[in-house]
């Protein structure tokens, strides 16, 4: 059993074929005026109300033995009438997300984050509490095993159901469980005992995920400087199809990718699918410093009942998209040329948005639980990413402290600081600090490079920065819509195909224009994002950039698309493609910086 504490929890996935996970909360001294629990209407890092309440299904209250009247004040909130002695207050939770947000139950595998099936005791949050965690009944579930990182008290050696503890909600939310048959393996960094547990159908070759896993792992702790600032961390990982994701916890992470990205049996080199599943793997891990310790001011505590709002996020995730593939490098994964292959595609990715002239990364950071998390056709001409926009600032910020300080400081330094700050008091960052310990920890006049990069949507001075290093940046015409850019012996200064300026997707009719971009021939036209283009002068439409592919400058076609049920028809003249595709030549001896050195 586990000790007695104010609030005490138990879930049982009391029906896997209905996804319904039971819940009790106990609560031992309730409020005397009536106790009031509330469930999050977000989960930490996935900036967006996603009212989880909705998938609460029954509830009811006991004490005593008796029934106890339950009265809903507001959408995530539940108030007990005063009663004697302990409350019961049980629930039902619909759980068939398979998202790393989200609660998820069938026959095959349980998971859940507890800001789905924890409701909070108000007046409790900083209060211990108990977990029990039961087992599907049946034979079929036999062999279930429970992987969390949630302290346990009294568990079952084999399996791992029973009972957890955590010294507060905010920590009991902070724990995802994965149940099922899953398989472990398991490996220590710096001395601190990792397990990488991964759940779904796959083959996959485990123990090189593991090997791997730990050279990021152990580049990490010794970044920040050791000893790592948990106990041990339990890496979860489901694998299906067309998948991807992570959210990042204090001791874990929860993981979705797709099963093909999982190291093949036997192979030994690093498949661009592989590649992508280190990269999030290295991204959750590195928030183990920075966002789940070190954090705005406004996340401490979080408001689990409305938005967050904060300038910062382009610090806590472009600096963690900045390192993730970076660590990469540094630990021996990848080569130095296969990193500036990733980086001229993220640059690309940046200077093809007309977002960025509209948007700062502080605008973005801030309206991110309204427009990032919320995209629709139109957001690449209206937002910028504080994930890649904010690792290119990060990466420019590294190459200005390294070129400003002589090559005796980089960015490394300022984390490091700022990780110091941290293990001193524990504080969030105010939303002008982050700045403040920069330009503190270099003795570097940053403030302007800050007020280009973050408050105004001038272009990152990437060019003359990654000249200094060695590294020659060109932007070039895209040649097809696959051409992402790269690394590149010469530039090749081929001359720029013709372009509608439009992202597509295959559709039964045609071709889906899902963004038509600013500028660009197909907005100019006035074609929509949504439209299904079904002819091309009159013959069917199947490839767009084929079919312009005869064309010379000057000429004009007939689209004909569907908008809704609407057949349309419209005079296109193509453009030649603009100069946004990014060439990167490293130059001998240049990209020191990439290693660390
Ligand atoms: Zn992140």
């Amino acid at each position: 059993m586990t000790q007695p504490v104010p609030v005490q929890y138990t879930l049982r996935p009391v029906s896997p074929e209905a996804h319904l996970f039971e819940a009790t909360v106990i609560v031992t001294h309730p409020a005397k005026d009536g106790q009031v629990f509330f469930l999050p209407a977000w989960i930490p890092g996935s900036y967006m109300i996603r009212e989880f309440s909705k998938h609460i299904v029954e509830m009811e209250a006991r004490a005593g033995g008796k029934p106890v009247a339950l009265r809903q004040l507001e959408k995530n909130r539940w108030q007990a009438a005063p009663v004697k002695g302990a409350l019961t207050l049980r629930y039902l939770v619909y759980a068939f997300d398979l998202s790393v947000r989200g609660a998820y139950l069938d026959g095959e595998r349980g998971f859940f984050n507890g800001t789905s099936v924890f409701l909070a005791a108000e007046g409790y949050e900083n209060e211990p509490c108990a977990v029990e965690i039961h087992a599907p009944e049946g034979k079929a579930y036999a062999d279930w095993k429970v992987a969390t990182s949630l302290p346990a008290v009294d568990i079952k050696k084999k399996s791992g159901f029973g009972g957890y503890q955590a010294s507060s909600y905010d920590e009991l939310i902070d724990h995802p469980v994965e149940m099922g048959e899953f398989q472990k393996v398991s490996f220590k960094a710096c001395g601190v005992p990792h397990e990488f547990v991964v759940s779904g159908h796959f083959q996959g070759d485990l123990k090189r995920l593991a090997e791997d896993t730990k050279k990021i792992c152990e580049y990490q702790i010794k970044l920040f400087g050791e000893p790592a600032p948990f106990e041990r961390y339990v890496f979860m990982l489901f694998v299906g199809k067309d998948i991807y994701g992570g959210l990042e916890h204090r001791a874990s992470t929860a993981l979705v990718a797709n099963r093909d990205d999982l190291p093949a049996p036997g192979a030994a080199e690093v498949s661009d699918g592989y590649l992508k599943l280190l990269g999030l793997i290295s991204h959750e891990y590195f928030h183990s410093w920075n966002v789940k310790r070190m954090k705005p001011a406004a996340f401490t505590p979080y408001d689990l009942n409305r938005e967050g709002m904060t300038r910062l996020l382009w610090a806590f995730e472009g600096i963690t998209s900045y390192y993730d593939d970076l660590a990469l490098v540094r630990s021996g994964l990848i080569c130095e040329k296969r990193y500036l292959g990733l980086l001229a595609e993220t640059i690309t990715g940046v200077q093809r948005g007309a977002g960025r002239m509209k948007q700062t990364l502080e605008q973005s950071s801030f309206e991110a639980w309204t427009k990032y998390y919320r995209q629709d056709e139109n957001s690449p001409n209206s937002i910028v990413s504080y994930y890649t926009k904010g690792s290119l600032a990060a990466l420019a910020l590294d190459l200005l402290i390294r070129r400003d300080s002589k090559g005796k400081q980089s960015l490394d330094d300022v984390m490091r600081a700022l990780w110091s700050k941290w293990l001193a008091d524990g504080k969030g960052l105010e939303e002008d600090e982050w700045e403040k310990i920069a330009i503190e920890t270099t003795g570097l006049k940053l403030k302007p490079f800050f007020d280009l990069a973050l408050r105004s949507t001038q272009d990152l001075p990437l060019l003359e920065l990654l000249k200094s290093q060695g590294v020659e940046l060109k932007f070039e015409a895209a040649q097809g819509a696959s051409d992402r850019g790269g690394v590149v012996d010469a530039f090749a200064g081929k001359p720029a195909p013709l372009t509608l300026g439009v992202k597509t997707a295959a559709d039964a009719a045609g071709v889906k224009l899902v963004q038509v971009l600013d500028g660009g021939a197909a907005q100019q036209a006035g074609l929509s994002g949504g439209d299904v283009v079904v002819a091309v002068d009159k013959l069917r439409a199947y490839d767009l950039d084929k079919q312009l592919a005869r064309l010379a400058a000057g000429d004009k076609i007939k689209l004909h698309a569907f908008r809704r049920d609407e057949l349309m028809t419209f005079d296109v003249a193509p453009l030649a493609a603009p100069e946004d595709t990014c060439r990167l030549k490293l130059e001998a001896g240049g990209g020191k910086w990439i290693a660390g050195r």
